[in-house]
């Protein structure tokens, strides 16, 4: 497995054979599903950012949100993991620990906390809900996704056994032509 690189910042792709430049390796939904399902008087009543998400809902309850990568590793890049920018559920408790420690220099030894992957990613089997752990990371930095890790699901084995740049630019292809 390798690729050379071309000099102009694009890749010879051990693959297919053709060059891959230019490939973004973050993408994700600006907002969780649940939000982007709901009406906009019932958005109204919530609170969307980059970064957090609080949705009231009809029953009476508060869904909580943040966001957070899913990190896969990339066997033939040097330009670090390709990046699944998802949103995830959080208990209120879990929400409220976010919030207290958001710049708190130490925030980083938190510890892990439970979550539902709550955007779908374009994978043959559904990605909502995927049961999850979110690590805090230090101030500035989205938590990192740690998908329960015995799940049978092929957006799971992406994230252990890696993917090469020829599925990045597949990705590439698939998502800005929104297919
Ligand atoms: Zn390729």
């Amino acid at each position: 497995m390798s690729a050379e690189n071309a000099g102009t910042g694009g890749w010879v792709c051990a693959t297919c054979g053709t060059m891959h430049s230019g490939l973004a390796m973050v993408f994700g939904p600006d907002a969780p599903d649940p939000w982007l399902a709901v009406s906009d008087a019932e958005r109204a009543a919530g609170e969307l950012n980059a970064d957090m998400c609080v949705l009231p809902t009809a029953d009476g309850s508060i869904h909580y949100f943040v966001r957070a990568h899913i990190e896969i590793p990339v066997h033939d890049s040097d330009d670090g993991p390709f990046c699944w920018s998802v949103w995830v559920s959080l208990s209120q408790e879990s929400m409220r620990t976010q919030a207290e420690h958001w710049n708190d220099p130490g925030r980083a030894k938190l510890e892990p906390m439970f979550a539902w992957l709550c955007s779908s990613l374009p994978y043959d089997a559904p990605t909502v809900p995927l049961p999850a752990r979110i690590h805090t990371r230090e101030p500035g930095r989205v938590p990192w996704v740690e998908l329960q890790p015995d799940l049978d699901h092929p957006l799971v084995h992406e994230t252990h056994t890696g993917i090469t740049m020829h599925r990045v630019a597949e990705l590439n292809r698939t998502l800005t032509e929104g297919a």
